[in-house]
């Protein structure tokens, strides 16, 4: 059921609960206020009844009053009906009625109790009442009415007045009007309307002044004949009660009423519904407040419950969260494992590939080495002929000169063969160096110091050659590797510039030292004629020399490659680009750094 179409059943059951109480407590009220009436009611009656019939018995004992049918048999007897006149006089004051008076068979008043008084009944016809008529037939006559004399309304009741015999007819009619005006009195303190309506429903006398002569409903045609005929309401217009302005707030229904008298009269109460509209509307108020009690103590029960499935879903789901989150976290936990063993693994394989790379390296530059050897061989035998030639020689000049006797001659040839042997003892030993395989410590090395100490093994030849070397080192550095071996290279690529810078008009070799990332680099730069095309591509190989036979094997840049390599660096060889074009070459060496802790 979506939001609106509640709203809309809570409203109807509202709706229908308030109108449910209404009702109950009205009916509540109702019956309240009609049994408290009915007992009202009952009291008035009683009232009534007891007043009309306690002048029943009044007219029927003056009936028998042989006055009456003296003054009947004679009316023209004045004492004797001025006799009777007193004592209907006394009559009516000791009964406290409103009239006793005497009418003969026509209807003609003989003999009154207000025959002193203006409105002496003396000599009136009364023939048209019914209660005459009633009386003159023999039985009792009853009716209420106004007067037609004194305008007075009041209760009739009438007897037939017999001759002594008693057998005969009425000879006249002896009447007593009541006025039951001081019961309307009495009901004034009454403050529901108290009605008391004849048998056509015309009200005749109430605690409501302006209801008196009104009829409940219209009357039909033959009750105003009847009701002209015998001149009820003289003088009275009989109009029904819903014509009064304001219209009297009579609610049908809600009336108690009860039977009275013997004309067919009703005595009616109609009890005030504003109590009853009042309960009504209590009972809904308290039924209204209820039900939105109820409603706010449903809708609180409702939030509460509904907070209590949020806060145990929250925990539902922070619980899941956390068994996810341990979940993860041993997996995780496994997945690192694993890939650290993993890793681990790989680390011994690729330990075992790079020891597996070193041994193949080594192996194979001993194996290029071996290749080299035809190579080597042929050089070597080209290297060593040519001083070996001269030495035979230089050995045979000196054998002619020892037989001619030219000792001096002799001295100088033996010389040139010492040279010449000097020279081959050089060749072979850059050969062995180049042989040996090294497997030095690799150590701190203080790069400026290896330069300075390479530097002072070329002094001689620099001076002798006439060239300058500077130096640029503005930091100390340090790298790993061997000292000697560094030196080894340090002077071959010096020794290179020297030689490039022979026989220029400029010969300056300038050595700079500087940091590189975690490498140092030494650059070598010299003023010599720089680095032919052809000659770069093969700079590295062995026995490649673009120098003259005997000034070198073409093994120093082979030889230092390999150390470097050997060391983790890079040897480079460039040609300077300078902007007079006197180019030069400048050879690069990168060498790695040493570890910070490490020490010299
Ligand atoms: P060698 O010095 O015995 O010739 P190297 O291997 O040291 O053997 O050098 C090979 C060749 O590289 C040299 O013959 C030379 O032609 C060239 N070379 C080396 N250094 C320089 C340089 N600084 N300037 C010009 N050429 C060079």
């Amino acid at each position: 059921m979506n939001r609106l179409s509640r709203i809309h059943v809570l409203l109807v059951v509202a709706v229908l609960w308030v109108t449910a109480a209404y009702f109950v407590g009205a009916r509540k009220a109702g019956d309240t206020a009609r049994e408290a009436s009915s007992r009202q009611l009952q009291i008035i009656a009683l009232d009534l009844e007891a007043t009309l019939e306690r002048y029943e018995t009044l007219p029927y004992v003056l009936s028998f009053q042989s006055e009456a049918a003296q003054a009947l048999q004679q009316p023209g007897n004045a004492e004797l009906i001025r006799r009777f006149n007193h004592t209907l006089r006394d009559i009516q004051r000791q009964a406290k009625v409103a009239a006793v008076y005497l009418m003969d068979q026509t209807g003609r008043t003989v003999a009154t109790s207000n025959w002193d008084t203006v409105q002496d009944y003396t000599g009136k016809n009364f023939g048209f009442r019914p209660y005459f008529l009633d009386a003159l037939r023999g039985s009792a006559g009853r009716f209420y009415g106004i007067g037609s004399t004194t305008s007075e309304p009041g209760y009739f009741i009438a007897q037939p007045v017999h001759d002594g015999t008693r057998s005969g007819k009425a000879v006249g009619v002896v009447a007593v009007k009541i006025s039951l005006d001081y019961l309307a009195g009495n009901w004034r303190t009454i403050e529901d309307p108290v009605l008391l309506v004849d048998r056509w429903g015309v009200i005749f006398l109430s605690n409501r002044s302006d209801w008196r002569y009104r009829s409940l409903n219209a009357l039909p045609s033959a009750a105003r004949q009847e009701i002209e005929a015998s001149m009820q309401y003289i003088g009275a217009v009989i109009e029904p009660l819903t014509a009064l302005q304001p219209q009297p707030a009579l609610h049908p229904g809600t009336e108690v009423t009860q039977a009275v008298g013997r004309l067919g009269w009703t005595l009616a109460v109609y009890p005030s519904q504003q109590p009853v509209v009042r309960a009504g509307l209590l009972w809904a108020f308290t039924a209204l407040l209820l039900y939105a009690i109820a409603l706010v103590s449903v809708w609180a029960l409702h939030q509460r419950k509904r907070r209590m499935e949020e806060r145990g879903l929250a925990r539902q789901a922070l619980q899941q969260a956390a068994d996810e989150l341990e979940r993860r976290i041993a997996q995780r936990t496994g997945d690192l494992t694993r890939a650290n063993s993993d890793i681990e693994a790989r680390y011994a394989k690729l330990q075992e590939t790079e020891h597996l790379l070193r041994s193949t390296q080594n192996e194979l530059v001993q194996a290029g080495k071996l290749t080299m050897l035809g190579q080597m061989a042929a050089g070597v035998t080209h290297e060593l002929n040519q001083p070996l030639t001269a030495i035979r020689a230089f050995a045979d000049n000196a054998g002619t000169f020892l037989a001619r006797g030219q000792p001096q001659r002799v001295q100088e040839n033996l010389a040139r063969i010492s040279a010449a042997a000097e020279r081959m003892g050089a060749i072979i030993g850059q050969l062995k160096g180049f042989a040996r395989k090294s497997e030095a410590a690799v150590e701190p090395v203080d790069l400026a110091q290896s330069i300075r100490a390479s530097a002072l093994l070329l002094e001689s030849d620099f001076q002798k050659v006439g060239a300058s070397l500077a130096f640029d080192m503005p930091q100390a550095l340090r790298v790993s590797g061997d000292a000697v071996r560094i030196e080894q290279v340090l002077i071959n690529l010096m020794r290179n510039a020297l030689d490039a810078v022979r026989g220029r008009d400029a010969k300056i070799v300038r050595v700079t030292l500087t940091r590189d990332g975690d490498d140092a680099l030494v650059r070598v730069v010299d003023s010599g004629p720089g680095i032919a095309d052809d000659v770069a591509q093969r700079l590295f190989e062995p026995f490649f020399s673009t120098k003259e036979s005997g000034a070198g094997l073409g093994l120093g840049l082979a030889i230092s490659s390999s150390i470097v390599q050997a060391l983790n660096g890079r040897l480079t060889a460039a040609n300077r680009r300078v902007e007079d074009g006197s180019g030069g070459a400048e050879f690069s060496l990168w060498l790695p750094l040493a570890a910070q802790g490490q020490t010299a």
